[in-house]
Parts: structure tokens; sequence; C-alpha cells
């Protein structure tokens, strides 16, 4: 199967190295033409604004827009697949806040935990926050009592950066809704 990495800004080879751990075959997309031949798509961290702006520079806002593939959201990939303060994909019905932990906070490790009595290490970067979820979201990780991971349908959002761990978990929860 070959998944796809939005390689627009950064946390790309960290992305690609955790999906090919799980023995997934990666392609970086950079271009409408890259989503043909990938089966899920994964929107890393980084800005959301500047983000924004080169999906749209490079007319992958539209086809995202238009196509049905599964998407895996991390910090500022998870701000665009869900609903924000600004314009975003809107694909799963969750409310997200940018920048919720504020200035002191912006960047610090707390421990998740996850579906089945998992442990994780949870690194948060200017992370946001899910602060509304709908009948159909089923949320998967916690920090403390606020929901940090959730999923909808072939979706996933996570406020975030499992790609800066070693730990598998959710890149594989991902995945596996997808065959
Ligand atoms: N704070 C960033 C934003 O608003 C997200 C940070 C991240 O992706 N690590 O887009």
């Amino acid at each position: 199967m070959n998944i796809g990495i939005l390689a627009l800004q950064g946390a790309v080879s960290e992305h690609k190295i955790s999906v090919q751990n799980t023995g997934m075959n990666v392609i970086e997309v950079k271009n409408p033409i890259d989503l043909q031949n990938i089966s899920g798509l994964i929107m890393p961290g980084g800005e959301s604004t500047t983000l924004r702006k080169l999906l749209k520079h490079s007319k992958l806002w539209e086809a995202i827009i238009e196509s049905d593939l599964p998407i895996m959201g991390t910090c500022a990939g998870a701000i665009l697949i869900g609903k924000s303060q600004d314009e975003t994909f809107g694909k799963m019905n969750i409310q997200i806040d940018r920048n919720y932990y504020g200035r002191q906070k912006e960047s610090f490790e707390k421990e998740i935990s996850v579906v089945n009595n998992r442990k994780f290490k949870g690194v948060f970067i200017r992370a946001p926050a899910i602060t509304s979820i709908n009948a159909e979201t089923k949320p998967i990780a916690w920090a403390d009592e606020d929901i940090v991971g959730c999923i909808e349908g072939k979706n996933m959002a996570l406020t975030f950066h499992p790609e800066l761990t070693d730990d598998l978990t959710f890149h594989k929860i991902w995945l596996e809704g997808l065959k």
C-alpha cells in the first residue's frame, strides 16, 4: 500500500520513517497528481497558516477537498482536517483551537493514555486542543481528561507529534483502518 505524506513543510522525514517501519511504501505529496496512487494521506505538523498558503499555491487545497482520501492529521495537520477559527478542510466534525496551550507551555511532553490501556509519550509543540467532538467521533487518546486524539471514519486527528517517538501505535491504528 502507498501512503502519501504531505511534503510542503517540515516533519516529513520523521513520518516517512514511521510509515516505512510499518512496512508501507511512502510517496511524498507536493502536487495534486501525487494523490493518484495513494491509499491515505498524512498531513504533518508545522504552521497551519503557512501550510494553508502552500496547499492553495500548489492546488492541493482543492484536490484534497474533492478527494475522499483517508487523512491522518498531526498538530497543524489536525487543525486543517477539523474545524477551526480559520479556513480548514473540515473533514472531521470536531472543533480545534490553535495554540491552545499558550506561550509558557508552547512545547511540553506529557504521558498520554491510549485506548486498550496503553501509554504513549505525547510530544506537544505549540499544540492545538480538540474542544468539541460529535457523536460520530471516537476518542482514542487522552492527556489527563482532555481528548488529544480521535477518529472519524477513516480520518484521524492528533494534537501531538507521534512521529517524534519510535512508537508506531497511532500510525498503526490509522493504517489498520484503511485495510
Ligand atoms: N501552532 C501551530 C499552528 O497553529 C501548530 C504547531 C505544530 O504543528 N506543531 O499551526
